[in-house]
């Protein structure tokens, strides 16, 4: 019989409690936040630079229960409905990525043109 197949790491091979790969994936990451002007004047908050080996998808899930927002993953980067900028750091962090791995971009500003 052989041990909990589970516990193996798919990607290094290496037990789970050995494996390292998402500390460093998440070490490596450089994130930026950016806001953009979508159809129909909707802000969007994109957020990107994640490491490959972080899964995306669940990610998104995560920022859209914590935020209360839609949004998706969408290749490579993940995006959420509105302008998240004041608290996405402070959530982040709490995921496990630090806030000076975050950047945040402020130059788009929502006031204007209505
Ligand atoms: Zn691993």
């Amino acid at each position: 019989m052989s041990d909990d197949e589970g516990g193996i790491c798919g990607t290094c091979g290496l037990p789970q409690d050995l494996c390292v790969c998402e500390t460093i994936a998440q070490e490596e990451a450089r994130i930026t936040v950016t806001v953009e002007r979508r159809k129909w004047g909707r802000l969007t908050t994109v957020i990107e630079g994640f490491d490959k080996n972080i899964e995306l998808g669940d990610l998104a899930t995560k920022l859209k229960g914590k935020l209360a927002c839609g949004g998706a993953a969408k290749h490579g980067h993940i995006e959420l409905q509105g302008d998240h900028r004041g608290v996405i750091s402070d959530v982040l962090a709490k995921m496990g990525f630090p806030e000076e791995m975050v950047q945040i971009d402020w130059t788009f500003q929502s006031r204007g043109r209505r």
